[in-house]
């Protein structure tokens, strides 16, 4: 089955080189974009004949450009390029840092939807995908630049709900909790044993459980509209709460 063309943003790692293997699978000829152009060679080769690849900076405005014009027609676009940096307070925020993340989540995500919009609603039944988080809508201590840059992104895919109505294009927000990615490893600058205690006597999402739900999300009829899905893990009530099991604590 052919499902019409699906683009991919950060398909390098985690839950984009995850969603793109599914929705290969599925029946998509799948694009995939990112910066590190190695890592999505690997990803597309997993994948097969289905997909093609191509360098990708959502911060960029020449390189989306150069991106989505190499892409003749588009059904399903998955904005998942993103990710934090850093976990400073507000009182130590550091604005590079602020500026990196809103471009990659808020601005990427505008500037891939708007270059492919028209591909989108030419297909007759497109589909816009995007990563926001749990930090989308609640905040946490040392969140505030992520949380800022989810709120927005949040915003914008509502205002986009609203603005397509009546045009053959659905709009989904997928939100998930904590998923044991690259993106702690990312947020603390490369420091491993930092990024492993996040999930320290947790079971965190897998990328894949998170792709496992997307998929769901867009092979559903044309006529139904997931707007909005929360995935957290089980040991995940709210951002900031976790139950942990601690060595020595089994019961
Ligand atoms: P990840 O493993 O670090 O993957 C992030 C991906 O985004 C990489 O493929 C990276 O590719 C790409 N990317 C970052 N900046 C980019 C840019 N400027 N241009 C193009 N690609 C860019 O993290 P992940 O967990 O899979 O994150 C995917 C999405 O899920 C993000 O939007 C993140 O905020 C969201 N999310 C994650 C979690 C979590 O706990 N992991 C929870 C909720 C939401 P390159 O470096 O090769 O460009």
């Amino acid at each position: 089955m052919d499902r019409g063309v699906a683009v991919v943003t950060g398909a390098s790692s985690g839950i984009g080189a995850a969603t793109a293997r599914r929705l290969g699978a599925a029946g998509y000829r799948v694009v995939l974009g990112a910066r590190r152009l190695d890592r999505l060679a690997d990803v597309a080769r997993s994948i097969g004949p289905a997909a093609s690849f191509a360098r990708l900076d959502v911060a960029d405005p020449s390189s989306v450009a150069a991106f989505c014009d190499a892409v003749p027609e588009c059904r399903l676009l998955v904005n998942n390029a993103g990710g934090a940096l850093g976990a400073e307070s507000v009182a130590e925020a550091d604005e590079a840092k602020w500026i990196n993340m809103y471009e990659s989540n808020v601005l990427g995500t505008l500037r891939m939807t708007k270059a492919l919009l028209p591909k989108l609603e030419a297909s007759g039944d497109g589909h816009i995908v995007t990563l926001g988080s749990v930090a989308a809508f609640e905040t946490y201590v040392g969140g505030a630049g992520y949380n800022a840059a989810k709120h927005a992104t949040r915003a914008l895919m509502e205002v986009l709900r609203l603005e397509l109505l009546g045009k053959p294009v659905r709009v989904s927000e997928i939100d998930p909790g904590m998923v044991e990615t690259e993106f702690s490893i990312v947020r603390f600058g490369g420091d491993e044993q930092k990024a492993a205690a996040v999930y320290n006597g947790m079971t965190p999402l897998s990328a894949d459980d998170v792709a496992e739900c997307i998929e769901f999300v867009v092979t559903r009829p044309s006529h139904v509209d997931i707007d909005q899905l929360v995935i957290r893990p089980r040991d995940q009530a709210r951002v900031g709460l976790v139950h942990r099991q601690l060595p020595g604590t089994e019961q």
